[in-house]
């Protein structure tokens, strides 16, 4: 009696105060020592954003702060936009030993695996990386779209992450590097892969297989142009796409109004896949100067995921020999290739390939960008608004202006004195809402 009693007190409450509707957006200001905008190359001192419902209402040097603003004090730091990486496969994980990894995946029921990419999710967000675009997913032999899952979970509040731009399964010739049945035994999973598995060959069924992915949730349309490290039966930047079907995969893509990335490793490859019109280069290894020359010329972005090379390098015995044969290749080209598009000027854009070493370890990159040659605020520009443009985003992400979703982090001290600040993520906010807080009270 007393329980039904108090139940009904309860529903009385709800009713009368409304705690089931959401709380007016209240004003935060946040502040830090300084405050990079994701636009200039200059450090704001006194930075503050204030931040009302998600999204920024102002930002800049000694602002007024209104007076119900709850004010958070982040000290001795550095507000940034949140960072972005434009080369992640939350779904995936090829971190550790090659073949039990190979294994793992062949034995774990598909919604274990469909579990496992939650933690990939939060520690790529409380790294920093309030966007990420999502290159590529898919369990072998299996159709699910597990990266489209996870987006839209993020995006209903069930699980928590970044943003997700995602591509659904990579696109590729039979044989090629996102042929899931490269390496086995022919025949092993009873037939061949199709464009169900996002695997096509000639221009019209590669035209069917975006229609298909973009009908399954696709924001942006991925393909394998070149052979790859992580694949058994191709060499690393051999051509796998002929000029029509390339052809057929942009226009198709833009038709569409998706943007076009491709994993491209080769030379050849990547100058057919610039004089199709793609997006972006995906890993670029090894690109020549002219190839580069033509990407600057024709705008394609390059997204050099210097970090997937370099774990890789760090733990070489872990993969089959073929492997590492392609990984050394691909590896020595690469930091020349790298300084020649600083050089040129080519358009680069932030991405990791997150997957090939633990999730949340994005920020390294930065410091192999540096290491390379470039600027500590072009490195973080690449990460904000560089990656913003390339996502197609920017109207309401990558800087912190008035307008901008309240996407804000901050790193300790000055990251441009010493970039590997950005590994040091402490204050994580997305769309206006605190996912992480180690600042000291
Ligand atoms: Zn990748």
């Amino acid at each position: 009696m007393q329980r039904v009693a108090l139940l009904l007190l309860a529903l009385l409450l709800c009713l009368t105060t409304g705690v089931a509707a959401d709380p007016p957006p209240g004003i935060i200001a946040l502040k830090a020592a300084r405050l990079f905008d994701g636009k200039s190359k200059t450090l704001l001192p006194n930075g503050v954003v204030i931040v009302e419902g998600n999204t920024i209402t102002a930002a800049g040097s000694n602002l007024p702060v209104p007076d119900e603003a709850q004010i958070i004090d982040l000290g001795d730091a550095t507000l940034s936009p949140g960072f972005m990486d434009a080369h992640t496969h939350l779904t995936l994980d090829y971190s550790g030993n090659y073949n039990e990894r190979r294994l793992r995946s062949l034995s774990e029921n598909i919604s274990q695996l469909a579990l496992e990419t939650i933690p990939n999710a939060r520690a790529t967000l409380e790294a920093g990386f309030t966007s990420v675009r999502d290159v590529g997913s898919g369990f072998p032999n299996s159709q699910d779209f597990p990266d489209v899952s996870l987006r839209n979970a993020i995006n209903e509040g069930i699980v928590t992450g970044p943003r997700m731009l995602v591509a659904t399964h990579g696109i590729g010739a039979t044989g090629g590097h996102f042929d899931g049945t490269n390496g086995y035994r022919d025949m092993i999973f009873g037939a061949e892969p199709d464009l169900t598995d996002g695997i096509a060959d000639g221009a019209d069924a590669i035209r069917k297989t975006v229609r298909y992915e973009a009908k399954n949730g696709a924001d942006v349309i991925k393909a394998a142009v070149s052979g790859g490290v992580l694949s058994l039966g191709d060499e690393v930047d051999v051509p796998q796409l002929d000029a029509a079907e390339m052809a057929a995969l942009v226009d198709e893509s833009h038709r569409l109004r998706k943007k076009v990335a491709v994993h491209c490793h080769g030379d050849l490859a990547a100058k057919e896949a610039i004089n199709a019109g793609v997006d972006s280069i995906e890993h670029g290894s090894f690109l020549k100067p002219d190839t580069l020359q033509l990407m600057k010329q024709k705008g394609t972005y390059l997204t050099p995921t210097l970090m997937a090379s370099e774990y890789i390098m760090g733990k070489l015995s872990q993969y089959p020999p073929a492997l590492q044969a392609k990984a050394k290749a691909a590896t020595e080209a690469r930091s020349e290739m790298f300084r020649n598009a600083l050089r040129i000027g080519v358009k680069i854009s932030f991405g990791t390939d997150a997957a090939v070493f633990p999730h949340g370890q994005n920020a390294k990159e930065f410091a192999l960008m540096t290491g390379l040659g470039m600027k500590p605020f072009d490195a973080l520009l690449s990460a904000t608004s560089v990656d913003a443009q390339l996502l197609g985003v920017a109207d309401k992400l990558g800087t912190l202006e008035k307008g901008k979703l309240a996407d804000v982090i901050a790193m300790p001290g000055d990251p441009t004195a010493d970039i590997t600040a950005t590994e040091r993520v402490f204050f994580v906010m997305k769309d206006g809402k605190i996912v992480k807080n180690e600042s000291k009270p």
